[in-house]
């Protein structure tokens, strides 16, 4: 019997003790295997609450809802406002209270034309997206010779100047990792390929998309220019058309392309968090913070990112409220806004709580990695040891493991948690998840039912562990 069944087993047998009349607030069972086991203890609210989930569609149905109604909403755009409308909206119907949107102001930018073709040695159609914050050709396009780099370490060591007049071309695969350790390394090249290819004199640059998909779909992602070099259009390759282009480079063919990408910076955009809160019976002022980001890339409708992750935190306290139980501490929702372009929403947030009431959030965490199950809980608290073996024993059922992993509680928790906010993450198989990444393939058929739901059963033990425990996560108790 593998442990997780065991622990199955023994949940099923805690809830037929919590609904015993007369029966403690904590069914306790004690094993009568021969084996040792570690004895598990399912507070019987988590119980109500991850029934609660695991039976329905609260997750699903609010990412459906998102990406239907809404469908694309990159950062600034009217797209990106109405969603804030849909996210007060939804969170009003489903009954939190004190609901608002807390505005700040971004550098806007939109996509334009982009159209990429090579002309020699065999003439054909590639396909390609402008990356998030990059410039554009000039209007009718950039015709050049491609100087091939297979990795982005081999531009970083390239001599400077060698690359006048020529488009940098960046290869380099990204490896499958069910945490996606090998977004990291992939992803330098999309952040820096255009500042390390124009101090080398090169008029554009293409790389292979970061992502783990064989599809021809282009991953867009944002890009950033160092102050002090000229700033060149940038465009991801489809993983076929990367393949292509390394296969003409591996029959020792000098090859030349045309590339025309009309992105444009459009100024002082609106951007916006959404706030809403079950507020607490007992210490009302205690905050543990939820959320997932509201925008999305401008390619696909953003189901897995993050249509999921507003999906999960939303749908947990949809499940919260529908089962009556009134947790003791706050239950904060946020829809973060215009993470996709800096995590300024993230930079917003403790802009408008710090000196008021950020120090009063004793847990924060965010759901953005996808649809894919929970299997790891990970831990930002600075001890905690306690909290972390309390909550793991809620949520082990669920198949999820204790890991020594450290987190920041997401991308735009990261901000909070550098201010001493602790987080905590449940950490999603994104195996696949790179597959679909920033790409127009995003959409809602490959968001999972049971596996939304299964994540929203661990938020919801998660949030009500962490507001109901005698942990003093902040040493304000
Ligand atoms: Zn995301």
């Amino acid at each position: 019997m593998t442990p997780a069944l065991k622990l199955t087993l023994l949940l099923g047998a805690a809830a037929l003790l919590a609904c015993q009349p007369g029966g403690s607030e904590n069914a306790k069972i004690e094993p009568s295997a021969p084996e040792q086991v570690e004895t598990v203890q399912i507070n019987p609210n988590v119980k109500i609450l991850t029934d609660g989930a695991l039976a329905g569609t609260q997750g699903y149905d609010i990412i459906e809802s998102l990406t239907t109604e809404i469908g694309p909403r990159l950062a600034g755009t009217p797209e990106e406002a109405r969603a804030r409308e849909w996210g007060v909206a939804k969170m009003k119907d489903i009954g939190l209270s004190n609901v608002r949107i807390e505005p700040f102001t971004i550098n806007g930018w939109e996509r334009g034309v982009e159209t990429g073709m090579i002309i020699s040695p065999y003439p054909q159609k590639i396909y390609l997206t402008a990356l998030g914050g990059s410039v554009a050709t000039p209007s009718g396009g950039v015709e050049a010779d491609v100087v091939y780099f297979p990795t982005f370490e081999d531009l970083k060591n390239a001599p400077e100047g060698g690359l006048d007049g020529k488009i940098a071309y960046i290869s380099g695969r990204m490896e499958k990792a069910p945490d996606g350790a090998g977004y990291g390394p992939a992803n330098q090249k999309r952040r820096s390929g255009a500042t390390e290819a124009a101090k080398r004199g090169a008029v554009a640059v293409l790389i292979r998309s970061v992502g783990t998909d064989s599809h021809r779909f282009p991953h867009t992602g944002q890009m950033r220019y160092a102050d002090d070099v000229k700033k060149i259009p940038i465009a991801a390759l489809s993983a076929p058309d990367a393949d292509q282009m390394d296969r003409m480079f591996a029959k020792d063919q000098d090859v030349r392309v045309k590339i025309e990408l009309g992105p444009r910076a459009v100024g002082d955009r609106p951007s916006g968090n959404v706030v809403g809160e079950i507020v607490g019976s007992e210490k009302p002022d205690e905050i543990i913070l939820i959320g997932g980001h509201l925008d999305s890339w401008d390619l696909g409708t953003g189901a897995v990112d993050d249509g999921a992750g507003i999906g999960i935190s939303l749908g947990a306290a949809k499940v919260i409220i529908d089962s009556g139980l009134q947790p003791k501490r706050t239950i904060r929702v946020v829809m973060f806004g215009a993470e996709e372009v800096g995590l300024l929403g993230g930079f917003a947030y403790v802009e408008a709580h710090k000196g008021k009431d950020l120090a009063n959030h004793i847990l924060a965490s965010e759901s953005d990695f996808g649809a894919g199950k929970v299997y790891e809980l990970r831990s930002g608290l600075k001890g905690g040891d306690a909290f972390i073996g309390e909550l793991h024993s809620q949520i082990a059922a669920l198949g999820i493991e204790k890991s020594t992993a450290q987190t920041n509680g997401g991308p735009d928790i990261g901000p909070m948690f550098d201010e001493g906010v602790p987080a905590i993450r449940l950490q999603q198989d994104g195996t696949d998840y790179f597959d679909l990444h920033h790409t127009p393939d995003d959409t809602m058929d490959k968001i999972d039912k049971d596996d939304v739901a299964q994540n929203v059963a661990a938020w919801t033990a998660m949030v009500w562990t962490a507001s109901e425990t005698d942990y003093d996560f902040r040493g304000m108790n």
